[in-house]
């Protein structure tokens, strides 16, 4: 739905390494997970799934229902 604010913060070391991402899901903050390939956490209340991809250059955050 448009009215539930979904977002992810990435925290970033000082030396410029990704160190782990929130992620707010429904207008909630539902945790924090390290920043690895394959991490996940899963939404409480709509069951999303939110995981990381880590490929050789980029990366993705993405969300499954
Ligand atoms: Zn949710």
């Amino acid at each position: 739905m448009a009215d539930k604010k979904m977002d992810y913060r990435v925290n970033v070391r000082e030396n410029g390494k990704l160190l782990s991402v929130e992620i707010t899901c429904c207008g909630k903050h539902i945790g924090e997970i390290r920043f690895a390939d394959g991490e996940s956490k899963k939404c409480p209340d709509c069951g999303s799934v939110h995981f990381i991809k880590i490929q050789h250059n980029h990366f993705h955050l993405t969300r499954t229902e």
